[in-house]
């Protein structure tokens, strides 16, 4: 396959193309085809110079940061707290007190149902939030209610996978301490209308923790702007290393909240009688951080801004349209998840074929989706079927590769026929 010939799918005003040169793993091959990745829902592929950071910073600075005085440690910290300040400046902090960095999405949600809950939840209380949500937006709120005695309710979606915003006044009462909702489904690719649902929050004094871990790379993230109380994401899924993630939370919220893990680094001072905490961020970091995981992931977030995350997002919205079009010529194709707004992800079914014998033989032809729940059980109980094929695409997908999902789908078909 020849990715940089003149196609006529390509859209006149952006070319990434040549993007696809900076990721080592896209020229390999898979069951002696070019590997066509469409599992970037699940993890993004890391462009050259995301490893070389990692390589860098073992080979020549590695050591812990924050307790040394010598010169490693101290160029170890700088380039922690460097990474810190280009988070920042992605998300459009206020401040770095307010980039927390965690594993990842699960932990960074985990973070606020343990710290705010213990703080502002409490029995009677109630918890909002979507029935599109990852388990990872879920669990940590079911667990904070149980141990709370407070009740978790769900926002609903409709037939196409959009939020049933009307639905959102009348959930929101008194009680209700915090809404956790996700920016972009991972399963039906909705895009929801978070500025919306924080201004209808806010109108309330309730604030609104929103998972991010896919709608970070869809379009330029102002969490200002946004006015989102918390923001989570993880670097695995913006081009970034895996184990690294970031929580941020304006500072009203986090200076009240409790620490959730003790350990080094958290603390001012410690004795048997009684320890006092560190200040922000490093109350909620405790133990030794992954501050190579944080270098890589500021490479990701600046190579990810060098390319534009408004351009890269439109030239995905283009494969989706592309792709959308394609797939429903399928016969017998069904795309769950056809809200007005959505991100470049595709969950379908083929009419009587098991979504996991799909992917097997999409595997063999060199084609890696994502098959089963998602980890969104919900949303697949909502339609009533047992899972479904999941395509996620990047700015580094094309539209040959589209073609060559289509063209094995209809190879599936014929099998299965
Ligand atoms: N939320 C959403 C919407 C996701 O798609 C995912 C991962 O797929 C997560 C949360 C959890 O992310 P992580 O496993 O990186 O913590």
């Amino acid at each position: 396959m020849d990715f940089n010939s003149t196609n006529n799918h390509q859209p006149s005003t952006i070319n990434l193309i040549q993007r696809r040169s900076d990721f080592p793993i896209l020229s390999r091959e898979v069951f002696g085809r070019p590997l066509v990745y469409f599992d970037n829902g699940a993890t993004t592929q890391k462009p050259l110079c995301v490893l070389q950071t990692i390589e860098r910073f073992y080979r020549e600075i590695n050591a812990n940061i924050h307790r040394g005085v010598h010169k490693l440690s101290e160029e170890s910290t700088r380039e922690y707290e460097n990474a810190r300040e280009v988070v920042r400046k992605f998300l459009n902090a206020r401040k770095t007190s307010e980039i927390i960095f965690t594993s990842g999405t699960t932990a960074s949600i985990n973070l606020v149902a343990y710290s705010f809950g213990e703080v502002f939840v409490h029995q009677g209380d109630e918890v909002l939030v979507t029935e599109m949500e990852h388990h990872s937006n879920i669990v940590p709120w079911q667990l904070l209610c149980e141990r709370k005695g407070a009740t978790l309710k769900v926002l609903p979606f409709d037939s196409n996978g959009a939020l049933m915003l009307n639905k959102l006044p009348e959930l929101l009462t008194p009680k209700t301490r915090i809404v956790a909702v996700t920016q972009v489904s991972n399963t039906l690719g909705t895009v929801n209308p978070i500025a919306e649902i924080v201004r209808i929050a806010h109108s309330q004094n309730i604030p609104v923790l929103v998972d991010g871990a896919q709608g970070v790379k869809h379009g330029k993230i102002d969490v200002q702007q946004l006015d989102a109380d918390f923001y989570a994401f993880s670097g695995h899924k913006i081009y970034g290393p895996t184990g690294i993630g970031v929580l941020y939370g304006k500072e009203e919220w986090l200076e009240r909240m409790v620490p959730w893990q003790g350990g080094g680094d958290m603390i001012a001072t410690v004795s048997f009688a009684k320890t006092t905490f560190n200040e922000l961020p490093f109350k909620f970091e405790a133990g030794t951080a992954n501050y190579i995981g944080a270098a890589g992931l500021a490479t990701a977030l600046n190579y990810y801004s060098s390319i534009g995350p408004d351009i890269a997002t439109a030239y995905e919205d283009e494969l989706l349209k592309y792709a959308t079009t394609k797939l429903k010529e399928i016969d017998g194709l069904t795309i769950y998840g056809n809200a007005p707004e959505k991100a470049a992800i595709i969950s379908f079914l083929l009419n009587g074929i098991h979504p996991y014998d799909t992917g097997m033989i999409l595997n063999k032809m060199g084609i890696a989706v994502r098959t089963g729940n998602h980890c969104t059980q919900p949303v697949i109980d909502h339609f009533g079927i047992d899972g479904t094929v999941r395509a996620s695409l990047a700015f580094y997908n094309t539209f040959e590769e589209v073609d060559r999902l289509v063209e094995a789908l209809h190879k599936v078909k014929e099998m299965f026929g």
